[in-house]
């Protein structure tokens, strides 16, 4: 029987890691599909505090991993399928066929992009021509035309990013203001490279015979009309859903999936022993620090008698 089981390896399980372990409580850290989370895909992060010059996202969870396994902290690799729980233990399955029983639980799953559901997306989705990671594939598409979807911090970060290697970046947004912050939106409006695409959204991902994207067809939602524009990767940017599946009917969840915590305390769920930290309970604020931070208040619960 473990005494705390943390699930996830983004900030927030690494801030809850890290203060359970020096708490002496021993917890376990199954890091999930994606070791480090979301961070690991980001480039420079450049408003954690601490770092002036700005920091690399991987980097930063790597030392944050770093950090909780020098106080003992031990990681496992293991994507949570299912829990139970409805007991004092709290029993946790695994892909693998696994079951964990432990006395806590810090579910700290974070989110994953979200797609269009537009016609192709699926299709050219994963080396073919639609990526939901610039900082992943942009290097592939050194020389090249591409989209990026969304009018957010991450879809401005992106495109700006992406203009590092890409020939053009056509920004489609499907209102005619940026939700980024100014800085964000400042920054891309002043680069050459980047053409915003107001009022618009992807309708379809076209491919030519090679099997790759070749176009994104998009539709002007003020006129009606469509727009065929070359590129060779549509970079989709436009949020994140949370990774709760493996906790509905156990924790309850709003209807967007984020787990629910219980007010004052940011991270106690409607089951007790069972604490939520970082995005997979945040719709407001989902940043590397407020998922951190959340983790650590979630470390100290858990590891309180
Ligand atoms: P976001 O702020 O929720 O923005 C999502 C964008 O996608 C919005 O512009 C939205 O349009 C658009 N969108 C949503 N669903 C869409 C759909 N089905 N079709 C077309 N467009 C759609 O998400 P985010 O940019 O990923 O940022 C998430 C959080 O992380 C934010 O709090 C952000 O500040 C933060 N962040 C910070 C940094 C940084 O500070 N360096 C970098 C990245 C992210 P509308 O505007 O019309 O709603």
């Amino acid at each position: 029987m473990e005494e705390i089981v943390i699930i996830g390896s983004g900030c927030a399980g690494m801030g809850a890691a890290i203060y359970a372990a020096r708490a002496g409580a021993n917890p376990l850290v199954l890091e999930g599909a994606q070791p480090g989370g979301l961070l690991t895909t980001t480039s420079d992060v450049e408003n954690f505090p601490g770092f002036p010059e700005a920091v690399n996202g991987f980097e930063l969870v790597w030392k944050m991993r770093e950090q909780a396994q020098k106080f003992g902290a031990r990681i496992e690799s293991a994507v949570v399928e299912s829990v139970d729980f409805s007991g004092e233990t709290k029993k946790i399955f695994t892909s693998d066929g696994k079951t964990i029983e432990a006395r806590k639980v810090v579910v700290a799953t974070g989110s994953s992009p979200r797609m269009t559901g537009a016609k192709g997306e699926a299709q050219f989705y994963g080396g073919r021509g639609v990526s939901a990671c610039a900082t992943c594939d942009g290097a592939f598409y050194r020389g090249k035309d591409v989209v990026v979807i969304g009018g957010g911090d991450t879809a401005c970060e992106e495109a700006d990013f992406l203009t590092r290697f890409c020939s053009s970046v056509k920004l489609v947004h499907r209102r005619d203001a940026f939700r980024a912050s100014k800085i964000m939106s400042d920054r891309v409006l002043s680069n050459a490279k980047i053409e915003p695409v107001w009022n618009s959204v992807l309708v379809e991902v076209l491919g030519g015979d090679d099997g790759l994207c070749r176009a994104a067809l998009v539709k002007n939602v003020a006129t009606g009309e469509l727009r065929e524009i070359p590129c060779s990767c549509v970079f989709v940017a436009i949020g994140h859903v949370p990774n709760t599946k493996a906790f509905e009917g156990a924790l309850e969840l709003d209807a967007d999936g984020y787990i629910k915590t219980v007010a004052g305390t940011s991270v106690k769920t409607s089951v007790e022993n069972v604490f939520a930290a970082g995005d997979c309970a945040d719709r407001v604020f989902r940043q590397a620090i407020t998922a951190a931070a959340t983790g650590c208040m979630a470390g100290i619960l858990a590891s309180q008698h």
